[in-house]
């Protein structure tokens, strides 16, 4: 297949492009603004590759999406362009709207009028994959409950506001205009390439530096974890071989209360960097509890039951190897996260503009 991945310079993106071109023979066009949580050190390697190509565009230049398209010609989109961060939402949601639903809606129109001028038998075999959050669900009080496909939105952030609308839109054009669509609701990932600004990145590099480990109010908030690697095998096994016009939700079984998570980063961390940072005794001494974030929801968990029943997707990792492996990715790989700090990986690709 020809794919077109929206937002392959961000986390997830990047861990599926890594996917697509790594263990499998699909073509991919990755099409990203490149913000600040675009990265292409994330994608070093196989960036090389004739399989793989770069755009920097906007998904809500509809132009561009529409040149894009007729130039590439792909059998699917896989979209995952988005403002991600609820942090960032709760202090400039412009950015959100413009983007999520503004932009989603542009790039579901240029792909309608891609898509009709298809022959039937492409038009038929096109699929069209929103990568969307378990978020728009809105928090979880009850504690056996769990997010199914049916459970009715009720999002807390401008982020998970953004989100929602931009899920209805995507079933919208597949009921009103037949667009094959496929939708995914996944729960928190985690692993390489995270930006730091994220829990476990900011936890693991704060925790090498000595500095404190804000945790929001006491910690007790839950999520539910899953490694990327893993979400990225979903990704591709619903657009392969889901059934256009479902929603599948995307979990790892990993409920943890936030401060259990970053205990369990501290223990990692004890064990893999036991040279600690001048003055500090333990990881865990740097734990600081900060006041919590507005609206912040208590708990989510998702019930991935319907992916693993009809595609035989399960996760590989459990939270613990998953972690363990994400901690020593970062060890490893501290040039990676120190050019995300510093600013040179937007220096780099911005060249001359740079200057101004
Ligand atoms: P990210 O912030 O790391 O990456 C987003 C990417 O989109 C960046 O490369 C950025 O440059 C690009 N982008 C932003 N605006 C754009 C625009 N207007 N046009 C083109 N490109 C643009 O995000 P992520 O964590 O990789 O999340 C990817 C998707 O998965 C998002 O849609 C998010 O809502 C969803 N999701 C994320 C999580 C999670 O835990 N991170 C969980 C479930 C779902």
């Amino acid at each position: 297949m020809r794919i077109l991945v929206t937002g392959g310079a961000g986390f997830i993106g990047s861990a599926l492009i890594r996917h697509l071109i790594g263990d499998t023979r699909h073509e991919v066009l990755n099409l990203d603004k490149l913000t600040y949580a675009g990265n292409l050190e994330s994608l070093a390697g196989i960036d090389n590759d004739p399989r793989y190509r770069f755009l920097q565009a906007d998904i809500a230049d509809r132009q561009a999406v529409g040149r894009a398209l007729a130039e590439f010609q792909p059998d699917a989109i896989m979209h995952l362009a988005a403002e991600s961060h609820v942090d960032r939402s709760i202090d400039g949601p412009a950015a959100f709207i413009e983007t999520n639903i503004v932009g989603t809606y542009q790039l579901l129109e240029a792909t309608r009028a891609y898509w009709s001028g298809l022959p039937a038998e492409r038009r038929e075999a096109f699929r069209f994959h929103h990568i969307s959050t378990d978020e728009v669900y809105g928090d979880l009080h009850g504690v056996d409950e769990l997010f199914l496909e049916t459970t009715p939105y009720a999002p807390s952030s401008p982020y998970s506001a953004s989100k929602a609308a931009s899920d209805h839109l995507v079933r919208a054009w597949q009921r009103t205009y037949g667009l094959p669509t496929l939708v995914t609701n996944c729960s928190n990932n985690y692993g390489p390439y995270h930006f730091p600004e994220k829990l476990i990145p900011l936890v693991i590099l704060n925790a090498l530096e000595g500095k404190p480990l804000p945790v929001y109010g006491d910690g007790s908030q839950i999520r539910d974890w899953l490694f990327v690697e893993d979400h990225a095998r979903a990704l591709l096994e619903v657009v392969t071989h889901g059934q256009v016009g479902e929603t599948y939700n995307i979990g790892g079984h990993n409920e943890q209360k936030n401060i259990d998570v970053v205990r369990a980063i501290c223990a990692l961390l004890e064990e893999l960097a036991p040279g600690k940072p001048a003055g500090i005794e333990r990881y865990e001494a740097l734990i600081t509890f900060v006041k919590d974030r507005p609206g912040h929801d208590q708990r989510y968990a998702i019930d991935a039951g319907k992916i693993e029943r009809e595609l035989g997707w399960t996760p590989r990792e459990t939270f613990h190897s998953g972690l363990r492996k994400t901690v020593q990715w970062y060890l490893d790989n501290l040039d990676w996260c120190r050019h995300v700090q510093d600013g040179s990986y937007r220096r780099e690709r911005l060249g001359a503009l740079e200057t101004d």
